[in-house]
């Protein structure tokens, strides 16, 4: 193999260096690249090990390492603090990378964000293309907050690569937006309404997307996003990869999943019914009259100095920040009927510890992302048992463990036991509090009593029925422009 010579890696300091030989014989040089990500692969493991980068490590939980991650991508991971992936990650990862379509269920707190950033991420930066860049990647988002928070991960993720991204949402001037998809991007973040917009003005061209992911496709579906949705994915090219991601898996979504999706993967981890087991949640039985009073009392008793606070509608939030501020307790409410600002205005106080309470809807609360909320409180219980699920999960995050509140007055009992079976736990009784309800406390739930049909089981069931009526369709026939198009 004459004038093949071989090339040193070098890792230093954890940036890769050629170190190119000098020629001066006139030969012209001749490299083979053979497996250079091998090469690179072997020589960063070895330096992890030699650094002892995962001294604790327990060799049999995978590692960002076994994904088949690029380089770029782990050392922006290891910047974050991430030591292991989370269990949607092993499993979403290594099948994203190959392309596969994704019917995923994981709930917010799961590091899902993760699981499809990064592989979209990897995938494109791969192929990189020439010239300006254009839109390759698409997130659809149901809110403005969760679409800045995927933003905000996109750009941490793929900081050591070249792919840039924007994010697009609603409620804010465009300009900004438009120009950063005329300087060129690869990855767009947007909500579905402000998305279609700037299609319909000709600022985003959809013909060239090569990965689309559905975040929470489950809340799109409440917020009634889904024709935007069938819209959106009409305009992207047959052979791009859709990843669905969702907490819960109703019966549209499984409909829609299965006109989308070509041969899907399906992965789930913490079945939507699955409250993550650090959360202490416990239900006080407590009359409609006497809440705030008891809502004070913990916040004082308990020095809780940041609690998230659930309220079933916007006027009820308003009302208790109202109240709370009376009491020279710092808050704020985040709801549909607040501008696009004062939301992000609230977020980010309460982020940064200026406030030590706020009060959610259901729809506004969706994708906040703040790991230390010690205290989940749900002024009003949930009358849907999965939204349960999803206000309690916004404590305990990344691992850490937190303490869920119920206040259940008499008209909310049943919803009590609509949880206790779904999740088929029971909430843990406080005892010795204030404002305890004169009601005789309701008996323990029967678990096993009637009950909506078993979702988990349910839930596989119509996926396996998907998957084998898929297969019987080719790769090259996209079904779902036959559906779509059978619909125009
Ligand atoms: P998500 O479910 O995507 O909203 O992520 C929830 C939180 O977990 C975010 O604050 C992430 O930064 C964090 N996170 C994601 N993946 C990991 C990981 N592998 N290790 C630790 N934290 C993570």
């Amino acid at each position: 193999m004459k004038n093949l010579r071989t090339l040193d890696v070098v890792v230093n300091n954890g940036k890769v260096v050629l170190d190119l030989p000098e020629y001066s014989d006139g030969t012209k040089l001749k490299i083979q690249i053979i497996s250079l990500e091998k090469i690179l692969e072997e020589q960063l493991t070895d330096q992890f090990k030699n650094e002892n980068f995962h001294e604790d490590i327990n060799d049999d939980k995978i590692r960002f390492e076994d994904l088949d991650l690029i380089y770029p991508i782990l050392e922006a991971i290891t910047q974050q603090g991430y030591e292991y992936p989370t269990p949607i990650q092993v499993k979403a990862i290594p099948l994203a990378l190959k392309g596969k379509d994704l019917l995923a269920t994981a709930q917010t707190g799961s590091g899902k964000t993760a699981a499809f950033s990064l592989p979209m991420i990897q995938l494109l930066s791969n192929n990189p293309v020439k010239g300006k860049s254009y839109p390759r990647g698409l997130i659809l988002s149901p809110t403005r907050e969760l679409a800045s928070q995927i933003g905000e991960s996109i750009w941490k993720y793929s900081e050591l690569t070249d792919i840039r991204h924007v994010t697009i949402y609603g409620g804010v001037n465009q300009k900004p937006q438009v120009r950063h998809l005329q300087r060129g991007k690869d990855i767009v973040v947007a909500t579905p309404g402000r998305l279609l917009d700037l299609i319909n003005q000709g600022h985003m061209e959809m013909d060239r997307i090569e990965i689309m992911v559905l975040d929470e496709a489950d809340r799109m579906l409440d917020m009634g996003f889904i024709r935007d949705i069938r819209k959106i994915i009409k305009m992207i090219p047959d052979m791009a990869q859709i990843m669905l991601f969702s907490a819960t898996m109703p019966k549209q979504i499984l409909e829609l999943a299965d006109q989308i999706l070509v041969n899907p993967e399906n992965v789930a981890v913490d079945p939507p019914a699955s409250t993550v087991d650090t959360i202490e949640s416990s239900v006080f039985f407590v009359e409609k009259s006497d809440k705030f009073e008891l809502l004070i009392h913990l916040l004082y008793e308990e020095k809780i100095n940041k609690a998230l606070i659930f309220s079933r509608t916007k006027h009820g939030a308003n009302k208790i920040v109202k109240k709370l501020l009376r009491e020279h307790i710092s808050a704020s409410a985040i709801h549909g009927n607040k501008s696009q600002s004062a939301r992000e205005k609230a977020l980010s106080e309460f982020k940064n510890n200026e406030i030590q309470v706020l009060v959610a809807t259901d729809i506004a609360a969706r994708g906040i992302d703040i790991d230390d909320i010690t205290h989940v409180i749900n002024f009003d219980m949930s009358n849907e048992e999965e939204t349960y699920v999803h206000r309690i999960g916004r404590t305990a995050r990344a691992g850490k463990s937190g303490k869920a509140y119920n206040f259940c007055d008499e008209s909310e009992r049943p919803y009590l036991m609509a949880i206790e079976r779904l999740t088929q736990k029971h909430l843990i009784r406080a005892e010795n509090y204030p404002f305890m309800s004169r009601i005789a406390p309701p008996k323990p739930t029967d678990l096993e009593g009637k009950q909506r049909k078993n979702k988990s089981s349910y839930k596989r069931s119509r996926n396996e029925r998907n998957s084998n009526k898929q297969r019987r369709y080719s790769q090259k026939s996209r079904k779902r422009n036959t559906h779509f198009n059978k619909n125009k």
